[in-house]
């Protein structure tokens, strides 16, 4: 069980100014995927951070399976939730990789032979194990996410938040790392949410919800965003190239099914 809840949270940075978050309520399920999607300045990594405690909301509640986050829980649940942000550079705290992954694990007080399990396990996962004696500051912008997703994943948080967490890394880069995603989603039952532009990213989520100046102007299925062209023009989408090609072959007389049914065959496709 992982499940997170918005009600009707209201968030504003300063006081007098307008709200950037207004009235937001929303559930995700445990082991639901949701990407939230919309305009730069929407409010998407506002409500990140505000599932993880980093901001307090000045009206409503934020639960993670059903324990509110205020600063008495904040500990316990951020051993739950792992945050990646787009810039890594804010992340990183230790002189070597190892030590950089080491030190969320540390705070927990996770057992050394387990921390060094996890620490090589979340490195190879992110295909990072040979860089483990490296400054992290002298990588590059995609290891450096690389590394950070790895930190995080050490910990094994039930709920994963990713605010545009891939973003520097290049297309099969982005896919590898999504298909890992999607493989601890279905085997650790992973709830996850992602803060994405990525529409190739949205087409594995259950559900899409589009922020819009700090309210939620869509809930619905990746399937039903990609029918409706007015949205994707409003929001700069793309159609990922999968279903373009077999919207095209519909029309041209050939049927296959929706891609959506096939996310696994897509997945051996990519790699
Ligand atoms: P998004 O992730 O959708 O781009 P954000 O949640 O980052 O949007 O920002 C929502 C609004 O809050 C924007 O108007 C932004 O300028 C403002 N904002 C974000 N962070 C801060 C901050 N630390 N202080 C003041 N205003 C902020």
């Amino acid at each position: 069980m992982s499940w997170i809840e918005f009600r009707h949270v209201s968030f504003r940075y300063h006081e007098n100014e307008p709200w950037v978050l207004d009235d937001v309520s929303f559930v995700v399920q445990s082991n639901e995927s949701v990407a939230l999607i919309g305009k730069n300045g929407s409010g998407k990594s506002t409500i990140a951070k505000l599932m993880i405690g980093l901001l307090q909301p000045q009206a409503g509640e934020i639960f993670i399976d059903g324990q509110i986050v205020n600063e008495e829980t904040i500990w316990d649940i951020r051993s739950q939730v792992g945050l990646v942000f787009q810039n890594p550079e804010n992340q990183f705290v230790g002189t070597t990789v190892y030590d950089d992954v080491a030190f969320g694990l540390e705070n927990l007080a996770v057992p050394r032979e387990e921390m060094t399990h996890r620490i090589e396990r979340s490195l190879q996962q992110v295909g990072m194990l040979a860089y483990r004696d490296r400054e992290p500051h002298d990588l590059s912008g995609g290891q450096k996410q690389r590394i950070a997703l790895a930190s995080v994943l050490a910990v094994e948080p039930k709920i994963l938040l990713l605010d545009e967490a891939t973003s520097m890394l290049d297309p099969h880069g982005t896919e590898s790392i999504n298909q890992l995603f999607r493989q601890l989603k279905r085997e650790q039952n992973m709830t996850h949410v992602t803060v994405t532009h990525d529409t190739e990213e949205v087409m594995y989520a259950d559900r899409v919800l589009v922020i819009d100046q700090g309210k939620i102007a869509e809930d619905c299925t990746p399937r039903q965003l990609f029918c409706r062209q007015e949205l994707l023009d409003e929001y700069g989408l793309r159609i990922p190239f999968i279903v373009e090609l077999t919207n095209e072959l519909y029309k041209q007389g050939i049927s296959l099914d929706d891609p959506m049914n096939h996310k696994e065959l897509l997945d051996q496709l990519w790699t």
